[in-house]
């Protein structure tokens, strides 16, 4: 019994250093901005954020998202990780 903990441990240790391994599939933070608290949410329909600039500049992105994308980095799938060039399109 005891040792089958220990294992456990172990595993987890090692999993913890390979974040490879995890994938958002859904996602919801509360973000503090300069000015206010928004809500940044990852779902089957993409990325939102209750932001201002999110609301109206339509391009799917914002600051807030777009820092939460750097931090989890690999821990997103393909389709929610922060993309520069197709940012830079939109723009
Ligand atoms: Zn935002």
């Amino acid at each position: 019994m005891y040792s089958s903990v220990i294992s456990k441990i172990e595993k987890a240790h090692r999993y913890a250093r390979e974040p490879e391994r995890i994938k958002f599939q859904a996602f919801s933070a509360s973000f503090q901005g300069s000015h206010d608290e928004y809500t940044v949410t990852l779902s089957d329909t993409g990325w939102h954020c209750s932001c201002h600039t999110f609301e109206t500049h339509l391009a799917g992105t914002c600051s807030h998202i777009m820092a939460i994308q750097h931090i989890l980095g690999g821990m997103l799938p393909d389709n929610a990780r922060y993309d520069p060039v197709e940012v830079q399109a939109v723009n």
